[in-house]
This record gives structure tokens, sequence and C-alpha cells, in this order.
């Protein structure tokens, strides 16, 4: 059997100011770790011999009809803007429609060094490969959008990061990788005419309703904000909320450094880099906001009269927080049982998360033990969620069914930390058992699944992670 995409690529008829034409520098020895055969059967793409997979998803061989290249962007890294990123170890093969009719970009990350690599090797290695690969299908399983992982091949090379590592590279899919930077880089060149162009490519492919820049600002801003409260729903931080990552589709993007909590903790950080709590866990609201802001100043420079659109950006901007926080409710209020609304839901959501704070309880399994009866078992002094409970019992009188609620939208199982340390380790040392169990596992989060107990157990003392890192 012979490996087939059905390619269809649009990026690249932008221009040569909008990318780099790029081959990925070949490996030396690929081997395939994984293949997404449900994925591959969305996207219409047919597996082909082990032998050939490896080699295309390690950028040795370019399947027919790809049109390889490296994507030009800008962004804000914490805050300060660099006006020249782009993809430095990624490389864009092309797009395939799937069967529904949805566009998708198919990228291999840690294909090599671009124009854009600057000080770095355009290479991975196999940890955050497998992090993003585990991470972003959980993430799928969950509900939440998100790029997604079509393969994963190690090298056979050597990555030098705190030591030697052994190289890998993931194929991402992605419903595209325009960013936030993408606009950015084109607003600060000052090339307009650049600009409009990507404005119309991305309504056309994102966003078909949109009118003009104003109108595809309101889009993402709208997709963005429940994509924020979904991650706050089931304890996700990012860890590197730039506008390069921040994502024109609403999709999650760039599985660097992030982490899902064990503990709840309003101000949790897990970057290593991210020393000022940027983008800790409850700001993530705010820098969305932030970041919409950012693609206004963009977006709007193409406008005839850009002072004029000001102010209607500036509207668009300040709806956001409430958006965000409507979205949050409605998605907080079902981890609590509740399909009817009450005045009061949005304090008694608050006063959960902070007796949560309060006693130490771990996120993902407190919110599943409402459904079981069991909560206050999770935290410190369970005699705490007493006076709680109380109040939730009695709302809970106007409610059908909130069991079943709670299960279908509380998730049994989430990518610890801890287990995905294990992952790697283990991998590293050659043993992918745990890699493939923990995959299997998550492509149904909300249903229990005998002997994965140990799946659901947060971290022992000894095993808490405290800090991720980039790769
Ligand atoms: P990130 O923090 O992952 O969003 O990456 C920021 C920028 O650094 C992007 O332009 C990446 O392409 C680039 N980059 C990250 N890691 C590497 C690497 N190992 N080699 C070259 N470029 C990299
Ligand atoms: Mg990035
Ligand atoms: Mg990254």
């Amino acid at each position: 059997m012979v490996l087939h995409i059905p390619f269809d690529n649009t990026y690249a008829q932008l221009g040569p100011g909008f990318y780099s034409r790029q081959q990925p520098t070949p490996v030396a020895a690929p081997q395939l770790i994984a293949f997404n055969q449900t994925l591959a059967d969305l996207l219409q793409v047919q597996a082909g011999e082990l032998v050939e997979m490896a080699e295309i998803f390690a950028g040795n061989q370019m399947p027919a009809g790809a049109d390889p290249l490296a994507q030009a962007y800008a962004g804000h890294q914490f805050g300060n803007f660099n006006p020249q990123l782009g993809d430095g170890r990624a490389v864009l093969l092309g797009e395939v429609v799937c069967a529904e009719g949805r566009r998708y970009d198919l990228q291999l990350k840690g294909a090599g060094r671009t124009p854009f690599s600057r000080q770095g090797d355009g290479r991975a290695w196999l940890g955050p490969v497998l992090r993003e690969y585990v991470v972003s299908e959980a993430m799928h399983a969950l509900g939440i959008p998100t790029t997604r992982a079509l393969a994963a091949v190690a090298t056979g090379e050597t990555v030098w990061r705190e030591g030697g590592m052994p190289g890998a590279v993931l194929t991402r899919v992605a419903a595209s990788h325009l960013r936030v930077g993408t606009f950015q880089f084109f607003a600060a060149r000052g090339e307009t005419a650049a600009l409009r162009q990507l404005t119309e490519y991305t309504i056309k492919r994102h966003y078909p309703q949109a009118e003009g820049p104003l109108g595809l600002l309101r889009a993402v801003r709208d997709a963005q904000a429940e994509l924020i409260a979904a991650w706050m729903s089931v304890g996700f931080i990012h860890g590197v909320m730039n506008t390069d990552n921040c994502s024109i589709s609403g999709e999650t993007i760039d599985y660097g450094p992030c982490a899902f909590m064990d503990t709840y903790r309003a101000d949790q950080v897990f970057s290593s880099i991210d020393r000022m709590g940027r983008y800790a866990y409850a700001n993530q609201p705010s820098i969305a906001v932030w970041n919409l802001a950012q693609l206004a100043t963009a977006l709007i420079q193409q406008l005839d009269d850009p002072q004029e659109a000001v102010e209607e950006a500036t509207a668009i901007i300040h709806a956001m927080p409430s958006l965000i926080e409507v979205a949050w409710l409605r998605l907080f209020r079902r981890k609590i049982g509740l399909e009817t609304v009450a005045p009061q839901d949005l304090e008694l959501i608050s006063d959960l998360l902070q007796l949560m704070e309060e006693g130490q309880a771990d996120f993902t399994n407190t919110f599943r033990a409402l459904a079981e009866g069991t909560a206050a078992d999770h935290f410190r002094d369970p005699k705490a969620f007493a006076p709680w409970q109380a109040r939730w019992m009695q709302r809970r009188e106007q409610e059908q069914d909130p069991q079943a609620i709670m299960r279908a939208c509380n998730p049994v199982y989430i990518p610890r930390n801890h287990r995905i340390e294990e992952v790697i380790t283990t991998a590293v040392a050659g043993d992918f058992t745990l890699f493939e169990r923990l995959g299997t596992v998550l492509q149904q989060p909300f249903t229990e699944q005998s002997g994965a107990e140990d799946l659901r157990r947060p971290p022992a003392a000894h095993e808490v992670v405290t800090a991720t890192f980039c790769g």
C-alpha cells in the first residue's frame, strides 16, 4: 500500500511574501512511533507501508502534491513585540480537505532549520513530541478545539537540550496555522496590500460570514472567548499565550509548557520561563483579551480611515470579557449539574472554587466526585465542604438529572503532568507501552475504564511536577 495524501494547497498561492519555500532536512534513521488512523480516516489520508510512512513523516521523502514551506509571522512574546518569528522548526506540507469539507494544514514540527530559525536547531526531541501528541489528542476527546497529531517519528538523531536527547518529528494537523502574529507580521512592515490579502484569505477559509476586517475581529473574538472558557473548565494552563501562539481559527495551538492542574490554584503557573506569572491559570481570560487587542491593532491598519475604526474595534474588544464570562458560566453551571439558570449561580461556583483552593482539592477529581456524592473526600478538611453542599443541594432541586449532566462534562481522565513525565521517561528508554495506554484511555475521558484507576490518581508528593519546559 502506498501512502496517499490528497493535497489541495491554497496558502502557497498567497505569494512569496507569506513564506519561504523550504524542504525538510532529512534525518538519519526514521522510525514510526505513532500513526493516528482515526484522524487519517477523517482526512482521507491513506496509510502506506511502515517504512514509507516513517520516511514521509520524518521529512525524508515528499509525498506527491506537497508544497513544503515555512510560514512567516511575528508576535508578542511575554508582551514584547518581535517582528520576525516564523516557522523556525516547522514545515507546512500543504492542506487537505476532509469529507465534511473542512480544510486542514499538515505540518511537520521538528523538520530542520529554516530562514526563521534564529539561534534554534530546527529540531524537536521525543519528550515534547509525545507530550503534544498525547495532550492535543486528549484535548480533542474532551471536545475542546485544538490542533491534532497525525503521526510521530523518531529520527535516530540526537538533539541537544540539557543533554543529548532522542530526536523526533510530529505531524501536526490544524484548521490552519494562521495566528494573530501572522497579521502582526504584515502590519509591522506596513505591507497593507499583503495585510488585505491575508484578511480576505482568512475570512474565506475560516469565517465566510464575516464582513471585512472588523467582522473578522469579531469572529476571532467569539471563537477565542469560547476556547478560553473551555480551557478554564478543564483546569488547562496553556503556559505560553504569546500572540504567535494565538490561533485565528480558535484552536488550542503550541503545546509547549502547557499543563492540566492537579490541585486547584487560581494563580497556578507551570512554565519555567513564565517567571512573572503572566500566563497563570486565572490570567488566561485577560491575556486573551490583550491578544485580541493586538489583532485589532494589526487589522485596522488596512482600513482607509484607521482612526474611525478605532472606536468600533474598541467596542468589539471591550465586549470580550463578558463573552468569556458568559461561556465560563455556561460550562461551570454544567460542571455542578445545572441546566437551569439562577442569579446566584456565579456566586455558588466561585465559592466552590475558593473552597477547593483552601482545601487543596484536586480540580478534576473533585468535580467528577460531585456526581458520585463523594466530593467532600477531596478536601483537606471534608467538613469544610458541608455548608456549600447544603446550598448546592437546594439549588439542585430545580434540576431534572444533574448527575447525567455532570458525568457528561466532568472528565474522569486528564493527561496529568506526572503521567506525561512517565510516558517520556519510559519512551526515552525505548518502552512506548504507557504512551499507547494513556492515549487509549484519554480517547474516552468521560467514561470510567476498568484497569485505569491509576490514571485517575493525582500525583503522590514525590511525583508532583512543578515546572514544565518549552522543549
Ligand atoms: P514558541 O515559543 O514555541 O511559540 O516558539 C517561538 C519561536 O521560536 C517560533 O518562531 C519557533 O518557530 C521558534 N523555535 C522554537 N524552537 C525552535 C527550535 N528548536 N529551532 C528553531 N526555532 C525554534
Ligand atoms: Mg509557537
Ligand atoms: Mg512551541
